[in-house]
C-alpha cells in the first residue's frame, strides 16, 4: 500500500461479495513515515472493473467501521490467540456515551474485530 512511501499493510481483510462488487479486499497498514493509518478497498465489479479506496487517518477508520460487518477472515486472523485480551491487528476507536449521575461521561475505547475492547479514556 502507498501513502508517504510504498509499504507492507499490517493486516489483510478479505470481504464478501456484495450485489456490485466481488474479489473484495480491505488493505489496512501504518504509514512508516508520518504514522498515519491508512487503509486501501480493493474489489472488481460486476462488468470487470476494478475499484480502487485508498483513504487514511480518521476516513480509513471510518472505511474499516463501514467494512467491519463484511469481513469473512483475516490474513493474520490464524496466528491470533483467543486468550489475548488486548486488542489485536487493525484497532479502531468507539465512543460510547453512558450516564453517570447527573453527568454523561464519554468512554472512548479501542476496539479490534475479535471481540476484544481496551478503555483508552473517559472525560
Ligand atoms: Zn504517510
Amino acid at each position: 500500500m502507498r501513502h508517504c512511501c510504498q509499504f507492507a499493510p499490517d493486516d489483510v481483510y478479505y470481504l464478501r461479495d456484495n450485489d456490485l462488487f466481488s474479489f473484495r479486499k480491505l488493505s489496512v497498514g501504518f504509514c512508516p513515515v508520518c504514522l498515519k493509518p491508512v487503509a486501501e478497498l480493493i474489489e472488481w465489479r460486476f462488468d470487470g472493473a476494478l475499484n480502487r479506496v485508498s483513504v487514511n487517518g480518521i476516513e480509513a477508520n471510518d472505511l474499516v467501521l463501514k467494512c467491519k460487518d463484511e469481513i469473512v477472515y483475516s490474513f493474520r486472523e490464524c496466528n491470533y490467540s483467543k486468550f489475548k485480551s488486548k486488542p489485536f491487528g487493525w484497532v479502531y476507536g468507539i465512543n460510547k456515551s453512558v450516564k453517570s449521575g447527573k453527568r454523561r461521561v464519554t468512554k472512548q475505547y479501542a476496539c479490534d474485530f475479535y471481540g476484544n475492547k481496551q478503555l483508552v479514556k473517559s472525560f
